[in-house]
């Protein structure tokens, strides 16, 4: 085990945990990532950002660590009815510095990520756990490794251990939960060649999403409400999976597929924590606030927590001062995206004549402005600037 003195220890290796580790041990800090699991695997995550996120992620700087990971860019967002092709969004001509969204393996990203945060100086120690916190004017937190305990005494705790975060418990905060609304299923398929673009299908039923993480892989995910994936028994087997999607999709696409991960399908509640920050301690990425995973804005959420909270703890001294900062504006663009969450579900994926209603005007009003008062680019252009009131519900559905 470490005896070192640390000024931030970070409770997990994701996505977040890692990048945030590896941002602040570039800049000089004394960081330890602790990670419990000793090798990622599949869990059915988030395997594309969009071109916001994948913004966020380069002005974080990890741009580095993106390449290290072969991320595939993606610059069009194909929509698909009745098998074809209907409608394009090309990427560059509406996102931030034109930049396309970028797609990966997961669990490849995560250990990449966790090996740079590494190579930038952060110690990784796994597997291993931060089973608790106590405070005092130093905080001190508990990591076991081997079965060894370990009390450090670091300037910052940051909690970055996921949506069922233990973390949040530390801080004395509640974990709050959006009522589900519908169900988000995924699978990873091997033997298949698909192109760079992210295939969508949609009706107000159900909803398919198709796209390449890596070469000859690809991720199909699924959007249907619960009595219906009950019903289809699609999350039961393979081949009902792929049959349901198929149904969606260009002929062929599923041809020669096979299953290569598991298969899952998981409640689209936001859930987050009633408080960010408290004196040492602070919470970033799905520990702080996790979003409703069908509009797959979760990595992009998390890579601008990473740039927020280094900016502000790299440039004031004060850190209690800085983490109530960035508590502040992390509550402010987490309540646009889970808005947009929320307003996404019951435009596209409610059925029956009023959820049709809302539809008409909303293609309506679209034709007068196609940004919708921005909500309509927040994939490419992110959430600054949006506020969720009720005047930009009100443009978002035409009322
Ligand atoms: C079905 C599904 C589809 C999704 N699709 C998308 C998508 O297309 N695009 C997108 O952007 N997002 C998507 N998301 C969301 C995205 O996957 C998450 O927002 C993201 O993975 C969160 O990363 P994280 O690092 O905050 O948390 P996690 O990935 O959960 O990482 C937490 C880490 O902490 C470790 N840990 C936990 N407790 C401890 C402890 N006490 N000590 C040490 N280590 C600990 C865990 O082992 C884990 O490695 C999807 C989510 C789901 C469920």
């Amino acid at each position: 085990m470490v005896a070192q003195n640390f000024d931030v220890v970070i409770a997990g290796g994701g996505l977040a945990g890692s990048s945030l580790g590896g941002v602040l041990a570039r800049s000089g800090l004394g960081v330890l990532v602790v990670e419990k699991e000793s090798g990622f695997r599949d869990r059915i995550r988030g395997e594309l950002a969009w071109p916001w996120g994948h913004s966020e992620a380069l002005r974080a700087g990890l741009g580095e660590a993106l390449d290290e990971a072969g991320v595939v860019t993606q610059p069009m967002l194909d929509f698909y009815g009745d098998g074809q092709c209907v409608d394009s969004v090309r990427w560059e001509e509406i996102s931030i510095d034109g930049l396309p969204a970028i797609a990966f393996s997961h669990p490849h990203l995560q250990e990449t990520l966790l090996t740079w945060a590494a190579s930038q100086g952060a110690t990784v120690l796994r597997p291993a756990k931060v089973v608790g916190v106590s405070d005092g004017n130093r905080p001190g937190v508990t990591v076991v490794e081997d079965g060894r305990q370990t009390e450090l005494r670091p300037r910052l705790i940051v909690g970055a251990d996921g949506k069922s975060s233990g973390a949040r418990r530390w801080l004395g905060a509640d974990t709050v939960t959006d009522p589900e609304h519908h169900r988000f299923g995924g699978l990873l398929v091997s033997g298949v060649t698909w192109d760079d673009t992210f295939g969508w299908a949609t009706t107000p039923g159900a909803a398919v999403g198709w796209f390449a993480t890596v070469k000859d892989s690809g991720r199909v995910y699924i959007r249907l409400d619960v009595d219906r994936v009950r019903e289809t028994g699609v999350g039961r087997t393979f081949d009902a999976f792929c049959a349901f999607a198929a149904e969606f999709m260009p002929e062929g696409t599923l041809a020669g597929a096979r299953q290569a991960g598991p298969m899952g399908f998981f409640q689209n509640s936001c859930t987050w924590s009633s408080r960010i920050a408290l004196g040492h301690l602070v919470l970033v990425g799905d520990a702080a606030g996790a979003l409703d995973p069908t509009q797959g804005l979760g990595t992009s959420l998390l890579f601008r927590d990473v740039r927020a909270l280094s900016e502000l703890l790299l440039a004031d001294a004060d850190w209690d001062r800085a983490t109530s900062e960035f508590a502040r504006q992390r509550q402010a663009y987490y309540e646009v995206l889970r808005a947009y969450d929320r307003w996404c579900a019951l435009l596209d994926s409610e059925e029956g004549p009023e959820a049709d209603r809302r539809r008409e005007l909303n293609f309506a009003a679209r034709e007068k402005d196609p940004t919708l008062g921005g909500f309509a680019i927040l994939e490419a252009c992110g959430p600054d600037g949006l506020v969720p009131d009720d005047a930009a519900r009100r443009i978002y559905f035409g009322e």
